[in-house]
């Protein structure tokens, strides 16, 4: 295998939009010297947007931590929320930079969201929200979900970083909840290098969104609100409208590569992988695998680093837990107990290369380099 893989392979890498029709999109910036504050991209961008995903509003930010603690203020968050330690650090750190408590729940064992049925023992008179994720863009049980918050009086705010285009039954998911939170970085399904947004529901909630972005100006000499800075760009915008011509081949180009990691590892002993579900349009952003020591035969770890070693950069998306973090360690929510399957899966989850410019080949180098780890043993 060593002879086979040079060149490092890493678990993403952005696809570039042709050079050349960057440049166009430069030349009008420089001609028209607007930068940034609701320019002409930033306004195209957010329409092209609504329409792609199929949602009325939506903010554009300059990157999703900010639109995450931004979307908390708009609803006026406070007190408590109930979240996953499942997630990308900064789904907690945005309620540590609102104020507000987080409360641990579990995740499920299918695909490793919030676990509805653990959402109301958490609850307490502190308790104002619920903030799921779509981790790996498989949707939350947002009926489910949206049944509780209605019981209890509390809002949804879904971190949607991970499911950018993602539709049941042809309907955004971004469309469940009180407001969906996505981010454009570099590393995610669509990028605008650095970039993130907000999407609402209606017209009032937008226009608020939009004052505590910038600095909570509503006019040249009004300020309704201690806003932050959190714009997104004309440079960031142009890149977003290029990329989303390109967008739809990108996740088809994930989906093959899906394809293939699937057929190939469905009969490694010790290897769990997720399946498509069932009128949902996934957007293959990542290629989780579970590695069961028992049947595999190695651990999780010991695999990263065989890997590592063949130039192949997997990574432990999410392990350590957001609880395990000196931040949140301490918070009773946090103990281990409380969160098993989401222990058991930090353990052993690895994510897989899955970007589209990765050669089809160089997947089924990885798939045979997994099954012989496997028989080895
Ligand atoms: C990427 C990500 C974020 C943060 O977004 P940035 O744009 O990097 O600030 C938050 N939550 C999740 C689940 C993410 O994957």
């Amino acid at each position: 295998m060593k002879e086979d893989i040079h060149k490092p392979v890493y678990v993403t890498q952005p696809s570039m939009p042709p050079l050349e029709e960057f440049t166009e999109y430069l030349k009008l910036i420089w001609e028209s010297k607007q930068l940034t504050n609701n320019g002409r991209f930033h306004q195209e961008l957010e329409k092209e947007l609504c329409n792609y995903l199929g949602v009325k509003f939506i903010s554009l930010f300059s990157n999703g931590t900010l639109a995450l603690i931004t979307a908390l203020q708009s609803l006026r968050v406070t007190g408590e929320v109930i979240t996953t330690p499942f997630s990308f650090v900064a789904t907690t750190h945005a309620l540590w930079w609102n104020g507000i408590k987080p409360v641990f729940a579990d995740i499920e064992p299918e695909f490793y969201n919030l676990n509805p049925d653990k959402i109301e023992a958490a609850i307490t008179p502190q308790t104002t929200a619920i903030l799921p994720v779509h981790v790996y863009g498989n949707p939350c049980n947002v009926d489910k979900i949206q049944k509780i918050a209605d019981t209890y009086g509390l809002k949804i705010i879904y971190d949607a970083c991970h499911a950018f285009g993602v539709k049941s039954n042809n309907n955004s998911i971004m469309n469940f909840g009180d407001l969906s939170v996505l981010s454009f970085h570099a590393t995610k399904v669509y990028t605008t290098i650095e970039g993130g947004a907000i999407v609402c529901h209606d017209e009032i909630t937008k226009k608020r969104i939009d004052f505590l972005k910038n600095f909570g100006f509503a006019g040249e000499t009004t300020v309704v609100a201690p806003g932050i800075n959190a714009k997104m760009n004309e440079v960031q915008a142009a890149f977003g409208l290029l990329q989303l011509k390109y967008v739809d081949t990108y996740i088809e180009k994930r989906k093959d590569i899906a394809r293939i990691y699937r057929e190939e590892l469905k009969d490694v002993k010790g290897i769990k992988i997720l399946h498509d579900i069932e009128g949902v349009r996934h957007n293959y952003s990542y290629f989780p695998i579970l590695v069961d020591i028992n049947k595999y035969g190695i651990s999780r770890d010991e695999l990263y680093a065989i890997l590592k070693k063949e130039n192949i950069y997997t990574r432990r998306y999410f392990y350590p837990l957001i609880s395990e973090f000196p931040s949140y360690k301490g918070l009773s929510s946090a103990a281990q107990s409380n969160l098993p399957v989401a222990e058991m899966v930090a353990q052993q989850v690895l994510c897989l290369p899955i970007f589209p410019d990765l050669e089809l080949n160089y997947v089924n180098k990885i798939c045979s380099l997994l099954k012989e780890i496997c028989n080895a043993k």
